[in-house]
């Protein structure tokens, strides 16, 4: 019997809690991912916002970076916000530490700001079915600075990308689960997940032309 697909939410830290519940309102199986025995029975993951200087410390702690590292760059992943910065190639801003380079985008951290500055900006996207305008919540976010060839611009806010993906990647600077829609967790489990399982070619539906 073929074994439904689960989505794993990496919950060490961060904004964990609300992305499980886009997945369960979207009624797909969903695990949160605190351990390698978790890792081992999920297909894809979703890594939230947060604090990438304590992810990375919980997850050097628990021994999980070797686990990440081989998952995202073998399976769908979606990183949102500091889950952006986990997976870029080159980080700027404070406490500098480069990402893991599964995805060929620089960023850099904290580019709007402090606490005080986060907010909600009117961006637009494209997932598949034209350009639309969508709500855009930015905490303490980082910006895309640099967006590589084979990189394709998903979603801008104010003339700048915002979601990029390539290939099995999928990462944005604002919070899709506070935008008070499911749509970006069902692209990414439509486009990514899905694509995935059946092998099919992983060109991503949709975009902004660069
Ligand atoms: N400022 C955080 C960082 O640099 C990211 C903020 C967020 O994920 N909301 O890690």
């Amino acid at each position: 019997m073929a074994r439904t697909t689960t989505i794993g939410v990496l919950a060490l830290q961060g904004a964990f809690d609300l992305h499980r519940k886009a997945l369960a309102r979207l009624g797909v199986d969903y695990r949160l991912v605190k351990t390698a025995a978790d890792f081992a029975v999920v297909d894809a993951l979703i890594i939230p916002g947060g604090e990438t200087t304590t992810m990375r410390w919980f997850l050097k702690n628990e021994n999980l970076t070797d686990d990440l590292v081989r998952f995202v760059n073998e399976k769908p992943v979606m990183g949102t916000c500091a889950g952006m910065i986990l997976l870029a190639k080159k980080v700027a801003g404070d406490i500098v530490d480069d990402g893991l380079g599964v995805i060929d985008i620089d960023v850099r951290r904290n580019a709007y700001g402090r606490q005080v500055h986060s907010h909600t900006g009117e961006g637009r996207i494209d997932l598949g079915e034209g350009p639309r305008s969508f709500p855009m919540v930015f905490i303490r976010a980082p910006r895309i600075e640099r967006v590589g060839r084979d990189v394709q611009i998903l979603g801008t806010c104010d003339d700048e990308p915002t979601m990029v993906a390539a290939g099995n990647v999928l990462v944005m600077s604002f919070h899709p689960e506070l935008s008070g829609s499911d749509a970006v967790h069902e692209y990414f489990i439509q486009t990514f997940v899905k694509q995935f399982d059946s092998e099919l070619p992983r060109t991503p539906a949709g975009g902004i032309s660069q």
